[in-house]
């Protein structure tokens, strides 16, 4: 029998989440991204764990760019995408799409999500219910397109919509207010969004995070999975349109909002 994954979670920079994954029969514990070596560091000591993984999602200095001295200071290993290795520092292992891992018998899968990067995976631990989906997917939001298509960010968000629905989704900004009023001006109607909306407001003035979220809330008030769902198509007025072009079109208003 395997024992539980326990998730300690603490912010970082100004929005992002760091993410520490303990498995304690072995004695393993995972880091996800670097956003902040120094932070990192600091809760790796609170909480009297050693370091033996960083799983890294995507390249950029909030992800990544605290590596090399988690690395130095831990001798931990990283693990990233071998399509992107040249991107992420001090990288070790490489994984590809559809590849699984062990971490302290729990299998790790990947998923290649290319949109926000062309080069970001994301880390689904089904035995847990729970995946770590870097800047691809946002409560009620998702990454910004700055390498990759709308088609191609489209195909990401529907493999990863394909998760049951208690998957816990912990990402890796804070963002879910503002994408929230983002979501609301396009998708006025959707009740679910509404009453998500004043849950998330009241707990953001008690500055408490929205971040775990699940596929569950995801599916019903996100926009950006809401593409090929009929209520959403027509109100934002495009019924008719292909799936990948209702996300083109969302992901345009959003940039603009
Ligand atoms: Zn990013």
């Amino acid at each position: 029998m395997n024992s539980n994954l326990e998730i300690h979670m603490f912010p970082c920079r100004s929005d992002n989440y760091g993410f520490l994954v303990h498995e304690p029969q072995n004695g393993l514990t995972a880091c996800i991204d670097t956003p902040d070596a120094r932070v990192i560091l600091a809760e790796l000591e609170r909480k009297g764990w050693t370091l033996t993984h960083i799983f890294n999602t995507h390249h950029h200095d909030d992800h990544a760019g605290g590596n090399l001295d988690v690395k130095r200071a831990t001798g931990c290993t990283i693990i990233g995408n071998g399509n992107d290795a040249k991107r992420i520092p001090g990288i070790d292992v490489t994984v590809t799409d559809g590849d699984s891992f062990d971490f302290g018998g729990h299998t790790v899968q990947v998923l290649e999500t290319p949109g926000h990067t062309v080069g970001h995976i994301v880390y689904y631990i089904p035995d847990q219910s729970l995946a770590f989906v870097g800047d691809t997917l946002f409560a009620m939001g998702c990454g910004r397109l700055f390498e990759g298509s709308p088609a191609q960010m489209w195909d990401s968000l529907s493999r990863i919509r394909r998760w049951p629905d208690d998957t816990r989704i912990y990402c890796a900004h804070e963002y879910t207010l503002a994408n929230g009023r983002f979501a609301l001006s396009v998708d006025a109607g959707n009740e679910a969004l509404k009453s998500r909306m004043d849950e998330v407001a009241e707990k953001r003035r008690n500055n408490q995070p929205t971040v775990p979220t699940t596929m569950k809330l995801e599916r019903e008030t996100n926009p950006f999975l809401r593409a090929d769902v009929p209520e959403f198509v027509a109100s934002i007025g495009m019924q008719g349109a292909a799936p990948v072009d209702v996300f083109a079109e969302t992901r345009r208003r959003k940039d603009d909002f």
